[in-house]
């Protein structure tokens, strides 16, 4: 990808690019609806990433090639020069956060490209904004802004540009990460840890259900909700800091609805944890059995599962897979899988055929290694 980055650059804007930049996509091992519950997530940038080619060009416009888009966009780096291409505008907003941060940016020429599925839940847009956050920290801003802040650039145009109000993880992860390492964020303090996560013997591998059952945020804010009355009800600020002793008290004050949602929440939090040490004891099989744990959580008891990934679970234990969940929001998507290397292409074979057999389509297969986040190639 770089030497045609490299040599598309040349051809776009006659001269060599004087830097390369990329930063990855991500996946979330663990800790699942969590993150507006003050509790953990465990996130790792993965060997899927966006790339780009640039030169500063000297003037206060940027040009930009998208190789996947096959587009071109122009724009200059005041407010009201925001582009009107979508992909574009994740570029300008990145260049915007970082001067209202106070950061230098200037004009430059890029070209580039990605391998990290769009739209797939793994971040496709955490790692264009990464890439070009940590290009203009770079070229501009002599590295400056710590990473952390590049994470929050990141968030803040999802926010301001693109109409997404996400939190920090996806950025974060695709920053941060390091080949071999996940990390685990505390969504309450922002304070982080790596963990290594070397599974000899072992892969993670994507299965995309290509569905996505509800559109409307409802689900998701009635999720909210409940945990919030819960929180309220135990006269503290989030479930980070809520027992099941303390639940169980409240159990005939609450709804059953709430008291099952604050349920899932709870175990997921201290699921977290349980893989956490799993993972520095390199104990794969308790991360795995922890990872089936949170999927029938979310399926049963906060019910975002569906049908499809349900059945993309059941495969997975019947062929022996270590760990399988789904992986995000829910109600679609991707389920993650932490499969025995030597069972492995017959698990997705047989994910493949059955799911074919049974919804007119097969899922779509992303084998997945952990490896670093932004940074400069050359
Ligand atoms: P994801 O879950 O992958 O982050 P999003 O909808 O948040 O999905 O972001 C996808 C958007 O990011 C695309 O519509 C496009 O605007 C931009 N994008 C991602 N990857 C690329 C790429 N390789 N080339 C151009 N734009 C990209
Ligand atoms: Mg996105």
């Amino acid at each position: 990808m770089k030497t045609k980055l490299k040599s598309l650059f040349n051809e776009k804007f006659n001269r060599p690019a004087t830097a390369v930049y990329a930063s990855a996509g991500r996946i979330n091992l663990i800790g699942e609806h969590t993150d507006y519950n003050g509790g953990f997530v465990f996130p790792g940038a993965i060997d899927k990433a966006i790339m780009a080619a640039i030169d500063v060009n000297g003037s206060d416009k940027v040009r930009v090639f998208s190789v996947d888009i096959n587009e071109y966009a122009e724009f200059g780096l005041n407010e009201c020069d925001a582009p009107t291409q979508s992909w574009a505008r994740y570029i300008f907003g990145v260049c915007r956060e970082t001067i209202k941060r106070g950061g230098a940016v200037k004009g430059f020429d890029a070209v580039f490209a990605g391998n990290v599925p769009l739209g797939a839940g793994l971040s496709s847009s955490a790692a264009l904004e990464s890439c070009f956050a940590f290009a203009v920290n770079d070229l501009f801003n002599d590295n400056k802004i710590d990473r952390f802040e590049l994470a929050r650039i990141g968030q803040s145009t999802e926010h301001n540009y693109c109409g997404v109000n996400c939190g920090i993880m996806d950025q974060f992860a695709s920053v941060m990460g390091r080949k071999g390492y996940l990390m685990r964020l505390d969504c309450r303090s922002m304070e982080f840890e790596y963990f290594p996560f070397n599974p000899v013997g072992y892969d993670l591998v994507l299965l995309d259900s290509v569905v996505k059952h509800e559109l409307a945020d409802s689900p998701y804010n009635k999720r909210r909700a409940s945990c919030e009355r819960v929180a309220a009800r135990l006269g503290i600020d989030t479930l980070r800091d809520a027992s099941m002793d303390a639940l169980n008290a409240i159990k005939n004050d609450i709804s059953a609805e709430d008291f099952i949602r604050a349920k899932f929440v709870i175990e997921e939090k201290d699921r977290v944890l349980a893989v956490c040490d799993a993972l520095n004891a390199g104990d794969y099989d308790t991360v795995g059995r922890k990872m089936y744990e949170t999927h029938i959580g979310l399926s049963k008891d906060y019910e975002v599962s569906c049908e499809e990934l349900d059945f993309l679970n059941d495969i997975a234990r019947e062929c022996g897979v270590t760990g399988s969940r789904i992986m995000g929001g829910g109600f679609g998507g991707c389920t993650i899988n932490l499969v025995k290397c030597d069972i492995r292409d017959k698990f997705v074979a047989e994910a493949c055929k059955r799911f074919n057999d049974k919804y007119g389509h097969e899922p779509k297969v992303y084998p997945v290694v952990i490896s670093d986040g932004a940074h400069r190639e050359e």
